[in-house]
C-alpha cells in the first residue's frame, strides 16, 4: 500500500526526485536496499522485536471514556504513539532505517531537525546501533531548542548549527543534502519524515505503516467494527500516513488531516497547505509538492505553536490522497489546541504534544454529530511533556515564570555576575 506508482517514485503529479548528480549512485543504492529489505520478511519481523523490546510497541488503544461522555457523541479512541520510547511516533521510523544502514554496512548517519524532536530520535538510534551522528540544525532552532540540543549532544551526537538563509529547518536540510554529497560511502542521511526525495516518503510511510496495522487490529477487537474517522496532524505526514494505512481500502473509514491553523488561515502565520491560498506546486528539497510560497517562489516564513508542524511542504503521497479526497484536510488554530489540550489533560489525565492535540482539536468538533455506536480513533503522535515552555507560557501561569527568573538568578550568581 503507498507504494508510488512508478519507479520514479510520483504520486498523482506530486513526488519524484529532484537530487544533485552525484547522489544518484547513492539513491540507487538505497532503492535497492529498501526494496530488498521490504520484500525480506525477516526484516519486518526484526523491526517488530525491536520495536517491541526498545520502544514499547505496540502501543495501546486507549478508550477515552470521559472525553466520549463529555461530548455525547461518538466513542472516542485515542491510539498512544506517546508511549513510545522518546515519547512520539518518530520512533518508529529512525529504528527502521537504523535497521537499514546496519544492512547497508554504513557506519555513520545524519539528520536535519527543527525543532529537536527527530534529532534527539536519530541521536537515540545512533546510540543503540552504535553509529556516529552528525545532526545539522538551524542556528535560530539551536538557540530556541537547547534541551533537545543538549540531549543530542549528552546521546553522543555532534550537533551542528547552520548560519545559512533563515538559520532554520529548510537550511538545515539543504545542509545535510551536502554533507551527504561528500560522505556517500559511509554515510546514510535519515530523513525525518514522508517527503524528499524517492524513496523517502514510501519508505518512512512503510515504517510508520505499524501504526495503522496496530490500530486496526485493537478497534477491532475493543469496539468490533472499523471507526467511522480518523484523526491524525500533519507536519510533514508521517504519523498521518502511518496510521491512515491500516484503514486506507475501507472507504467507509473518513481519513482527516489536521494542519496548523497558527493564528489562522486567513493570517499570514500558519503552516496550512492543503486550505487557503498561500501554498502553490513547487520542486524544492528533492521533491514536488504544495509548498508555502510566495508568487516568485520564495519559501515563507511559517508559523505554529507546535514546532513540529511548522513546515513549507506536505507529504506528496498525501497531497494526492488530497486531491482524490479521500483524505480531509483540516486546520486548527493556536488557541483551539490550548482548549483541546486543556481539556484532554483535565478529563483523561493524558497530556497529547501540541502537535497532537491538532488532531484532537477537529475529531471534538465532528464527535458531537456522530452516534454513541460509531467509534472514532485519534491518533495521539507524541506527549506534551516536551511543551512544558511554550505551554506554560501559553497558559501565562505566573509561578512558571517566578520558577525560570528564580533560576535564572541562581545561574547569574553562579557564574558570578
Ligand atoms: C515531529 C512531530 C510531528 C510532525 O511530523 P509528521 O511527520 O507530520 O508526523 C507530529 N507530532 C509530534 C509529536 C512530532 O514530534
Amino acid at each position: 500500500m503507498n507504494q508510488a506508482n512508478n519507479k520514479k517514485g510520483y504520486y498523482g503529479q506530486w513526488g519524484g526526485a529532484f537530487i544533485p548528480e552525484v547522489l544518484h549512485e547513492t539513491f540507487v543504492q538505497l532503492n535497492i536496499a529498501y526494496q530488498k529489505a521490504r520484500s525480506d520478511e525477516s526484516f519486518w519481523k526484526e523491526y517488530l522485536q525491536l520495536m517491541s523490546n526498545y520502544s514499547g510497541r505496540p502501543t495501546p488503544l486507549t478508550f477515552a471514556e470521559n472525553l466520549s461522555n463529555h461530548f455525547g457523541g461518538a466513542r472516542i479512541y485515542i491510539k498512544r504513539e506517546d508511549l513510545n520510547h522518546t515519547g512520539a511516533h518518530k520512533a518508529n521510523n529512525v529504528m527502521g532505517q537504523g535497521l537499514l544502514v546496519k544492512r547497508m554496512g554504513k557506519k555513520r548517519v545524519i539528520a536535519e531537525t527543527g525543532a529537536g524532536q527527530h534529532g534527539v530520535a536519530t541521536a537515540t538510534m545512533a546510540a543503540r546501533f552504535g553509529l556516529q551522528c552528525t545532526i545539522y540544525m538551524g542556528e535560530e532552532d539551536v538557540a530556541r531548542q537547547r534541551p533537545n540540543v543538549f540531549w543530542m549532544e549528552k546521546l553522543g551526537a555532534t550537533v551542528v548549527p547552520v548560519s545559512n538563509g533563515a538559520k532554520t529547518l529548510k537550511d538545515a536540510i539543504n545542509e545535510a543534502f551536502r554533507d551527504w554529497v561528500t560522505r556517500m560511502d559511509d554515510t546514510h542521511y535519515v530523513f525525518g519524515t514522508v517527503c524528499g526525495p524517492h524513496p523517502f516518503p514510501e519508505m518512512v510511510a512503510w515504517f510508520q505503516s505499524i501504526i495503522g496495522q496496530e490500530a486496526r487490529g485493537q478497534i477491532m477487537e475493543q469496539h468490533g467494527s472499523l471507526p467511522s474517522a480518523v484523526y491524525a496532524c500533519v507536519g510533514g505526514g508521517s504519523n498521518a500516513l502511518g496510521i491512515f494505512q491500516g484503514f486506507m481500502n475501507n472507504n467507509e473509514v473518513e481519513l482527516v488531516g489536521v494542519e496548523a491553523g497558527g493564528k489562522g488561515i486567513d493570517t499570514d502565520q500558519h503552516a496550512t497547505r492543503m486550505k487557503g491560498d498561500r501554498a502553490a506546486a513547487g520542486v524544492a528539497q528533492g521533491y514536488k509538492t504544495m509548498f508555502l510560497q510566495d508568487s516568485d517562489g520564495q519559501m515563507l516564513d511559517t508559523h505554529s505553536i507546535a514546532a513540529g508542524l511548522d513546515y513549507v511542504g506536505i507529504s506528496p503521497i498525501l497531497a494526492d490522497l488530497g486531491d482524490s479526497g479521500r483524505v480531509r484536510f483540516e486546520a486548527a488554530t493556536d488557541q483551539e489546541v490550548l482548549e483541546a489540550l486543556e481539556l484532554t489533560m483535565k478529563t483523561e489525565g493524558i497530556i497529547p504534544a501540541l502537535e497532537s492535540a491538532h488532531a484532537f482539536v477537529q475529531a471534538f468538533k465532528d464527535a458531537p454529530r456522530l452516534s454513541h455506536e460509531e467509534a472514532i480513533i485519534i491518533n495521539m503522535s507524541g506527549r506534551g511533556d516536551k511543551d512544558i515552555f511554550t505551554i506554560a507560557h501559553s497558559f501565562d501561569d505566573p509561578s512558571w515564570k517566578a520558577f525560570i527568573v528564580g533560576r535564572g538568578d541562581e545561574y547569574r550568581k553562579s557564574m558570578g555576575e
